[in-house]
């Protein structure tokens, strides 16, 4: 008797705490909780009332869509209801779908299925008279949505008439989005007027589409993929969702380039695999994978349950949201003494991974988003990328959070602190900072550097504290007895680094420019560098217009240069690294006569015959260059599976694209040619 109570209770409370984040996300387009964490409670909801089906009553978020449209808008009633999607979280929810409507389609009649990806924007319908654009609506609850014609007319690609073929009268549905550049764009623009920041490109998009002054709207570079159709009149429509998606296109609407057509829930699942790697390649924000049955005969066979379509599932992507609060800030000291600050978060789990930390990049950065000690935050984790705070939650503010401010000191060595002209970051002013040397050190011994296996960031932080280097020239200096001292060190890992180390005296020229550390010189700046000068003196002794007049080399990096190798504490440690026996010049076989010299490469998209890593390995073996930015310097722009928008980049620019396969034959060739 008791359970049940505490059972209604707890029902109670989710349905309450559901109805507000749906206020919160559908009307006022400023979420508090992530969609991850909104989806637990609604599957806690779901699950008590599926356990307990007399406590369903009819205004449970469970048997509703969305919220009641907002008045102001005008009120559009949708002849045909448009419907939420049943959520996937894994494979096997996927396939349980699968194997519920093969039985409720009778067993044994194949089908095929229409893959989509989710775009995480606003769904609205479109509805076309007489060959002309007449009323644009929100979802709304399903059944009645917000007038917003005149807003969607400012969105360039939804046309406003249609060929004249076109049914009489008829509905289409899409969705609004903004893309991620223009969801940046507008953030940085909100954050400089100290306006409320979006939580993410859905809720932008919702904002700007739902404003009462239609100028705003045009404001925002929103865009729409148009994903099917609602229902037409005085004309047959094609038989499958397939058909009506090419169909949709000849009446000029805009459909996502990335559906496909499957037979095979394995091939479903090979599409959402694929797209789970390479969401970030778009442009966009999608959420999941949208699973249609094709046929659409089958479709109404199928119905729908509630108020969702029985034929049509969302496979959803790991989250990348979730919220939490920021316990404090702290603050690393980088190896050219620059303070980065970093967020220290209530650990929170997002996609799986369980975060405690998130880049702040720097002070700035941290007043433009109006982040403060205490605030609860949207943090965000994008694959392999350092998690990041997308903004704070300003109304769950206590009026308790502190503002940050750097401090005037380095909190290491107690050096004034400063923030040169014309830069974002502030730095510790003492080059002798213990905290910026034992970070030079790790970046000298770091892969893509002098790559010194076995002496990894432990290794380092060990030899540092016991005093055993205090540069990076003092590793080659290293004795056995010196590494014996150290705790757990045992003889055969002594002998590993000691033979590392060796090993990397031989690497070439542009591995130790980088390893150097030299500030605003990266990897792709230090092999620039090493294919105008043959050695780090050459290097030494060039005057800042030499320097200059290499094209990429701006006065920053030639005065960071210049100031590097004036420095006596640099000029000693070169000086040790060359007795040490460190090869501090190009090899004899220059760059210039390996036979992809010369040529630089961009590498988009996934590539099934190694990694971008190894790929970029081969091409600088055979002397090429492999660049991250698609520029007029380009030669190649090497295009693999679900490439990004350096495809377009290279398109308007007129750079000769490769697909794998020429890309392996050029390197076959190449690798013919050296030999
Ligand atoms: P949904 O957004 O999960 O799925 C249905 C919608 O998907 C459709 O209405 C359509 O707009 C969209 N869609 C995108 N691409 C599509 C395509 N190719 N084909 C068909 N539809 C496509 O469901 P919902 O009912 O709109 O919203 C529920 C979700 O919204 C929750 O799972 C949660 O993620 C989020 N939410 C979050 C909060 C919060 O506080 N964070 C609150 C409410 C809802």
């Amino acid at each position: 008797m008791e359970d049940i109570a505490r059972v209604k209770r707890r029902v109670e409370e989710l349905r309450a705490s559901i109805n507000y984040h749906n206020y919160r996300y559908y009307v006022l387009d400023s979420p508090e909780i992530s969609d991850a964490e909104y989806d637990e409670l609604m599957l806690e909801l779901k699950r008590l009332e599926e356990a307990h089906p007399e406590l369903i009553t009819p205004d449970s978020p469970t048997q509703r869509v969305g919220a009641a449209p907002v008045e102001a808008f005008g009120i559009v009633q949708h002849p045909l209801p448009l419907l939420s999607l049943t959520n996937a979280f894994s494979g096997e929810e996927l396939s349980a779908w699968h194997r519920r409507v093969t039985n409720l389609l009778g067993g044994g009649r194949g089908f095929d299925f229409v893959c989509e990806l989710k775009i995480d924007g606003l769904a609205v319908a479109l509805t076309y008279a007489n060959g002309s654009l007449t009323t644009g609506a929100t979802r709304g609850d399903g059944y009645q949505g917000e007038n917003i014609t005149q807003n969607l007319r400012t969105v360039r690609s939804i046309p406003l008439s249609v060929p004249k073929d076109a049914p009489p009268r008829f509905e289409v549905r899409g969705e609004v989005y903004l893309s991620k550049a223009g969801f940046k764009k507008l953030n940085d623009e909100r954050a400089r007027e100290g306006l409320p920041l979006f939580a993410n490109p859905r809720n932008a998009a919702a904002g700007s589409v739902r404003q009462l002054d239609p100028r705003i709207t045009a404001q925002r570079p929103l865009d729409i993929f148009i994903y099917g159709m609602g229902w037409a009149e005085g004309k047959a429509l094609p038989s499958s969702h397939w058909e009506t998606l090419e169909y949709l296109k000849s009446l000029g609407f805009k459909v996502n380039p990335n559906v496909a057509l499957y037979h095979t829930i394995s091939e479903v699942e090979k599409y959402h695999r694929n797209w789970v790697e390479n969401r970030e390649s778009l442009p966009y924000e999608a959420d999941g994978v949208v699973v249609k049955v094709n046929s659409v005969a089958f479709q109404r066979e199928l119905g729908n349950v509630g108020h969702e379509p029985r034929w049509a599932i969302a496979y959803k992507f790991p989250a990348i949201q979730a919220t939490t609060r920021v316990l404090d800030i702290g603050i690393n000291v980088g190896r050219t003494g620059s303070l980065n600050p970093y967020a220290i978060l209530e650990p929170v789990k997002v996609g799986g991974v369980t975060i405690k930390h998130a880049a702040l990049h720097n002070e700035e950065d941290i007043h433009r988003k109006d982040i403060r000690i205490g605030d609860v935050v949207t943090v965000q984790r994008a694959g392999e990328v350092i998690p990041e705070i997308v903004g704070p939650i300003i109304s769950r503010r206590t009026g308790k959070e502190k503002v940050f401010a750097m401090p005037g000191h380095c909190p290491v060595c107690g050096a004034e602190v400063i923030k040169p002209e014309g830069e974002a970051m502030h730095r510790c002013t003492n080059a002798a900072c213990p905290a910026q040397a034992l970070e030079r050190i790790k970046h000298f011994v770091s892969r893509g550097a002098m790559d010194i296996d076995g002496v990894g960031e432990k290794l380092c932080q060990a030899l540092f504290s016991a005093g055993l280097i205090k540069d990076v020239a003092d590793l080659y200096y290293l004795t056995r007895e010196q590494l014996l001292s150290l705790e757990r060190m045992a003889e055969k890992s002594i002998s590993n680094v000691l033979s590392s180390v060796e090993k990397s005296k031989e690497r070439p020229l542009a591995r130790v420019a980088f390893a150097l550390g030299i500030l605003h010189v990266g990897e792709e700046t230090a092999e620039l560098l090493t294919e105008h000068f043959s050695s780090i003196d050459e290097l030494a002794r060039a005057s800042r217009e030499e320097l200059s007049s290499i094209p990429s080399i701006g006065p920053k990096i030639a005065d960071s240069i210049l100031a590097f190798f004036g420095q006596g504490r640099n000029k000693r440690i070169i000086e040790r690294l060359r007795k040490a026996g460190v090869k501090l010049a190009a090899e004899e076989a220059k760059a210039r006569e390996l036979p992809l010299a010369g040529l630089e490469f961009v590498i988009t998209g996934r590539l099934e015959a190694f990694t971008r890593h190894e790929a970029e390995a081969r091409i600088k073996v055979l002397g090429g260059r492999a660049t991250s930015d698609v520029t007029r310097r380009t030669s190649y722009l090497v295009a693999g599976a679900a490439p990004g928008f350096k495809l377009d980049r290279a398109r308007a620019l007129d750079i000769k694209i490769l697909g794998e396969a020429e890309f392996l034959e050029l390197l076959n060739r190449a690798v013919v040619e050296s030999e």
